[in-house]
């Protein structure tokens, strides 16, 4: 029952193209296989009289095609439906079954032909992406496919995003890349590349769908799934880590009890520098582990600590290196505390969303069902307009943050907004 697509909360439509295309992708291996069984992998394209069904000349409408765009709101499961698919293009069946090497081998990360790109800093850069494409072009090792899959590719550099687009453009035969982005917005993807792409798009799984996943999947009982997938708006990931993860709880808890301690300037202040440093310490939570793990990877293999002949020029070099490395686990961090700040400002979003659909009396279920009272006695205090003032106000200071304000000046401005009404 479990095959690949099992985890896509709430997703049929795309599953059920999705399938069609592994199928499609299969059938063009098995027309390949016939045509010129022994050469398969080692055959040219170039060198074929015959139209071969090779990369350019996929048909679209034929089910597959070699580049495709997930697109849908963060958690909504873009990468998860780009590596289900992945490993049903890998899957011995065709089919993404769940059980035969192929299938385990790119749901566990391990598949020679499968390239996961997460980002970690705030862009993906030119000399990663052309390593990339070099890499994606040879012959997949499997007889298969070479798979490559651009988590938050709306993060390209312009210059990583023509590097990729080339190699959309005249794609290796056995080649196919998967691109994640929050949307087509060409903001979020040029409009050359999204030409060249199929689109799916996912949409915000309906809570019911990742309480009963939650339930299915990871064991949690169905009160506290129900309640998590709710609080977590759709994002399936931080549900599971609400239901599971006391910290993760107290964190938002802390961000929910924002609004009762806006009570003058100076505590609007102080909120803010509250939100800001919670952000920070999750952030850095996250991070350490590997900032440390990597740095010492890298004195052993600089041979730090070293005396002989030619030890300066090695220091030099070394230097170099260790710079570099703190570069990019600067870049890491600051993303990590922004993605931090951003899920303390969709909570908050969600309290006056609440208090917002109360003033209207609405009949839709609150975000937030333990500060569902607060967010009433807001309603009545506030009226419709002075909560969607509010609303606005954060999602005023998430657009700032998005567009390079300073965190802390977004954020305070947002507090002072919030308080004044
Ligand atoms: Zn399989």
């Amino acid at each position: 029952m479990s095959d690949v697509f099992a985890d896509l909360v709430g997703q049929d439509e795309a599953v059920v193209e999705l399938r069609r295309a592994a199928a499609a992708a299969a059938a063009v291996l098995r027309a390949g296989a016939a045509d010129r069984a022994p050469a398969l992998v080692a055959a040219s394209p170039a060198s074929d009289e015959e139209p071969a069904p090779a990369a350019g000349e996929m048909d679209p409408s034929s089910g597959m095609t070699h580049a495709w765009i997930f697109t849908g709101p963060p958690g909504s499961g873009r990468s998860v439906a780009a590596r289900a698919f992945a490993a049903a293009l890998q899957c011995v069946h065709g089919t993404g079954c769940g059980e035969c090497p192929g299938c385990h081998t790119t749901m566990g990360g391990t598949h020679a032909d499968v390239r996961m790109v997460v980002p970690e800093g705030l862009s993906i850069g030119v000399g990663e992406m052309r390593a990339l494409v070099l890499r994606a072009a040879s012959t997949p090792s499997g007889g298969r496919w070479q798979v490559v899959v651009i988590e938050d590719a709306d993060r390209l550099t312009e210059a990583a995003g023509n590097a990729l687009l080339k190699a959309i453009e005249e794609p290796p035969p056995r080649t196919v890349f998967l691109l994640c982005a929050p949307s087509t917005h060409p903001d979020d993807i040029s409009v050359t590349i999204r030409s060249r792409c199929r689109v799916v798009p996912l949409r915000q799984p309906p809570a019911a769908a990742v309480a009963e996943v939650l339930v299915r999947r990871d064991g949690i009982t169905p009160d506290v799934a129900q309640w998590a997938a709710a609080a977590a708006q759709g994002h399936v990931g931080r549900a599971r880590r609400l239901a599971r993860d006391p910290e993760a709880r107290k964190r938002r808890e802390a961000v929910l009890a924002v609004p009762r301690r806006l009570t003058g300037v100076g505590a609007a202040f102080d909120a803010a520098s509250a939100l800001i440093e919670a952000a920070e310490a999750e952030a850095e939570a996250s991070v350490t582990e590997s900032d440390t793990t990597e740095r010492a990877a890298l004195e052993t293999a600089l041979g730090a600590g070293g005396t002989g002949r030619g030890a300066a020029g090695a220091i030099r070099g070394a230097a170099g290196q260790l710079k570099e490395l703190e570069k990019r686990q600067k870049s890491r961090a600051t993303r990590a505390q922004r993605d931090a700040l951003d899920r303390e400002l969709v909570d908050l979003a969600g309290f006056y969303r609440d208090a917002l659909t109360m003033a209207l009396r609405a009949p839709v279920a609150p975000v937030h069902t333990d500060t569902a009272a607060l967010a009433g006695a807001g309603a009545q205090k506030w009226d419709a307009e002075g909560s969607l003032r509010r609303l606005e106000a954060v999602l005023a200071c998430r657009a700032a943050i998005e567009a390079n304000v300073k965190p802390r000046i977004a954020v305070e401005a947002m507090m002072l907004a919030l308080w004044k009404g």
